[in-house]
Order: structure tokens, then sequence, then C-alpha cells
């Protein structure tokens, strides 16, 4: 039910302010910046429940002010603040609750680190990415690759229900028999479609994983890429890798590092990982999966990234050429991420999120100045496209543009008009827009 009140008067007004952050206040400086860095909007709004979240959407539509969600703040082109805007900051919904049988409700404001320190007490496990302080909220609307993906799939293909309020105001549920168009799109939907306070997922009993890195020199590059394709795509669903590719930083040598989870005890499954170039360092051991979520370093203000992704549908020679290529033109980060597994058994149409196909994504992530020309900033995204163009669609969590092309890679057609339609019906005016936006 809407309950249209006078904001003004009403009793909105006096939540409104409980929960409200504005210049001036002491949280402020904190309230206003996030890991893309400091805006200046005109309120940040903290609800505490489903209701102050519709009172907050309330308030913002009344004063007519633009509106960014925020849950961990780390989306990459600062869709989580806004200026001269409304943020509706969902950190203080951060409760993780067991409901019986493995599930577990999550806040939206909550990090997948804190979840999963939570988790761990009972010997469970969600597969979500691979940073602690990334929100709950945020990873879910984009899909969620983590470190088991390969087992467990998406993020999003563990979740079960969520709590939604709409852009009317209403609080509803969403799940496979409830709003169940509602329920499809929260699913790599990218935030389009209201805002979720909380999420009900199946967690998986995992205690300890085999994790760690495997550094390869560097003397054959393009055919280390290729080997990992070829291993990865025998690998047992049980391993997830990612093979990070980084140039000379400072003190810090170039390197490849292949970052390894295995989930269960077979650890035969690691050794065509040895064998596939010149082993300088190896540190992969049993841990607590709770403990292998790491802290990212952000870059300072002065730095601006350019980060571009690609999911591709085989790692073979003529991309890894490309790779190779890009990388030894100097000063980008690759990461391939593989993926394949559960994640290709989900129907395409199942979710939003339909490059169920892709076997690997490749994450590409250059370092410019924020004072760079415009054409240096073209030269890199020059070189990003010798390796994006042999994609089939990119993934919203990593995308450092938000461009037509950018929405139309990552929806295929028959995807982006279904998302569209259910954006007809849930957000017609389009409240939820400062996104990978899909105008209804
Ligand atoms: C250092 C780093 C590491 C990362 N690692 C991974 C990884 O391993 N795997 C992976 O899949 N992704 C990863 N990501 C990408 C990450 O999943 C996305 O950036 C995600 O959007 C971050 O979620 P957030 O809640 O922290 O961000 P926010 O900036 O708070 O949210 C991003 C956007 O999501 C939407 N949104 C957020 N919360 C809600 C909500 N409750 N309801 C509706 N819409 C909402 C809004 O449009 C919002 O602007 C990483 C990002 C960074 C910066």
């Amino acid at each position: 039910m809407t309950i249209d009140l006078d904001p003004a008067t009403g009793p909105d007004s006096q939540l409104v302010e409980r929960i409200a952050i504005r210049p001036g206040h002491p949280d402020c400086d904190t309230a206003r910046t996030t890991v893309s860095g400091t805006a200046a909007p005109a309120v940040v709004l903290r609800p505490t429940s489903a209701d102050e979240v519709a009172a907050a959407l309330r308030h913002a539509r009344a004063e007519r002010l633009p509106l960014a969600i925020r849950s961990g703040g780390h989306n990459a082109l600062g869709f989580g603040n806004i200026d001269g805007g409304a943020v509706l900051d969902l950190t203080p919904l951060d409760s993780v609750e067991l409901i019986g049988d493995g599930r577990v409700r999550i806040g939206a404001g909550a990090t997948w680190g804190a979840a999963a320190a939570a988790l761990a007490e009972h010997g469970l496990a969600i597969t979500s990415g691979d940073t602690s302080s990334v929100g709950v909220g945020g990873l879910v609307q984009s899909g969620g690759i983590g470190w088991m993906v390969r087992k467990h799939g998406l993020t999003i293909d563990s979740l079960l229900a969520a709590q939604v309020v709409t852009a009317s105001g209403e609080v509803v549920r969403a799940s496979a028999t409830e709003n169940a168009d509602l329920f499809w799109a929260l699913r790599g939907g990218a935030g389009n479609v209201g805002v979720v306070t909380s999420f009900e997922l199946q967690a998986q009993p995992v205690r300890t994983v085999h994790y760690g890195t495997i550094t390869f020199g560097l003397d054959d590059l393009a055919g280390l890429v290729t080997r990992w394709g070829a291993v990865m795509r025998e690998a047992p669903d049980e391993l997830t890798t990612t093979l990070a590719l980084i140039p000379e930083m400072g003190p810090m040598p170039a390197a490849a590092m292949l970052g390894v989870c295995l989930v269960g005890d077979d650890t035969a499954a690691l050794e065509p990982l040895r064998a596939l170039g010149t082993v300088v360092d190896d540190d992969v051991s049993e841990r607590p999966y709770s403990s292998i979520l790491e802290e990212a370093p952000h870059p300072p203000p002065h730095i601006r990234p350019v980060i571009g992704n690609a999911l591709v549908e085989r790692v073979d020679e003529p991309l890894a050429d490309a790779i190779a290529t890009a990388y030894a033109a100097g000063e980008r980060m690759v990461f391939l991420r593989s993926l394949g597994g559960a994640v290709g058994r989900v129907d395409p149409e199942e979710t939003a999120f339909a490059h169920r196909s892709a076997e690997a994504i490749v994450v590409s992530a250059a370092f410019l100045t924020v004072d760079s020309s415009e054409a240096e900033v073209a030269a890199v995204w020059a070189v990003w496209r010798t390796i994006g163009d042999h994609g089939i669609g990119a993934y919203s969590g990593f995308l450092g543009s938000a461009t037509p092309d950018d929405i139309a890679a990552l929806w295929p057609p028959p995807t982006l008009d279904r998302l569209r339609q259910v954006k007809r019906v849930w957000d017609p005016e389009n409240t939820f827009r400062r996104n990978f936006n899909v105008a209804p």
C-alpha cells in the first residue's frame, strides 16, 4: 500500500530529519564519500528499515531530488553518490540472519566480508566477490562473480527471494512465485527496478578452501593465457581461478599471478595449473573461506582509472595475442577470471544476466592521471578494444563507462526488451536512473 503523506508536515518529515545527514553534520564527509570519490549530495538518508526506505523515497520525490542508491559504495562510476541530490545509503541495513536449511537473510547494506565472517561461525559460505568491503546490494544487482563461481554459480544463482521497496513506495517480496518478473530483473538488472532492502540466499556448507597465488615468469605471456584457458575448460567445477597480469608499479616488479580457489580436497586439480609456465612462487594452502576475501587498494584521487571488461566464450590464441600485445603496450593490468561450470548451466532466460555461455571475463584497468588529455584516454580505449572485440558482452560490476554501447553489451536484445517491460511496470517514471539505465 502506498501512503501519500505531505512530506513537509507529516510523520515523514520527522523521520527524514532523524536519518538525514546534510552539510554541516559531523558525519557529512564520510557520508558523501565512496570509493569513486567525494560528491556534494543535498542530503544522505540512512534508513534503518524498509518503511524508512519508503519514506526516504517519498521525501526525495517530494523535494524533486534526483536519487542515488548506495549499499557498499563500490560502483566505479560513482552511481552511489550524486551532486545536489539525495543518496539512500543502506549501510544501516546490515544484518545477517540464518532462516533455516542453510538459507540466510542478509541486509543490502552489509558487506560481503561481514557476511562471510558471520556465516563462517555456522560453517556456511555464499559465493560472492573477492573483496571484503564490496556491498551486498550492488554486487547482487550485477550478478556476483566470486571465488566459488564455477562450483556455485553467480551470487544471483543462490538468490531465493528479496524484499524490495518499489518506486511507488510499496514494500514487496520478490521470488520465483511472488512478483516473478521483478525477481527476474533483480538478478542482473543493475539496480533498475527497485531498492532491495534484504536478500534471502542459499548458503553452502563450506568451511575451508585451498586458496593462494601461483606466480609465473613472464617469458611467454600469450602462451600462458592460452594454456590457462585450455586448463580451465577441462577443470572441475570446484576450481575457480583468476590470472592477473600486473605491470611493474614502483618497487613492485611485473608479474603473472594466478589466484586459485579450490572447494573440497581433491588437490590433484591444482597440478595442471602448476604446469602452465615457470612457477616463481606458490603459496596455495587450506584457509577459512571467510579469510580469503581481501581488501583492495583504491586509486588515489589524482588517478583516473580506465576500466573495460569483456565476457568471452573462448580464451583462444587470437585473444591471448591481443592481451599480450595490450599488456606489452604498458601501464595496464589485465585480469582473466574463469567462469563456466555452474554459471553456464543456468538457462540464459532465467535471470537478467544472460551471457551464460562465457567461459571467462577479461577485465582491463589502465591508470591515467585526472589531467590526462582526452586523446590519451582515447588511446587507452583504442588498445582496450583490441581485447574487447573478442567478447560477446560485458559485466556491469566491472564497467568503467555507461555509454549506449555499454548498455547494449550488458544485455542481449531480448533480455534488454524484457528488462524494459519490467521497468515499465515497476518504475515507469525512471526513478531509479542513476545506474546502467534501461529507460522504461
Ligand atoms: C575493489 C572492487 C572489487 C570488486 N570485486 C568484485 C568481485 O570480485 N566480483 C563482482 O562480481 N564484482 C566485484 N566488484 C564490482 C561490484 O560488484 C560492483 O561495483 C557493485 O555495484 C558494488 O556494490 P556496492 O553495493 O558496493 O556499490 P554501490 O556503489 O553502493 O552500488 C552500486 C549500484 O548498485 C545499485 N544498488 C546498490 N545497492 C542497491 C540496492 N540495495 N537495491 C537496488 N540497487 C542497488 C545502485 O544502482 C548503485 O548505484 C568489485 C568492485 C570493486 C570496486
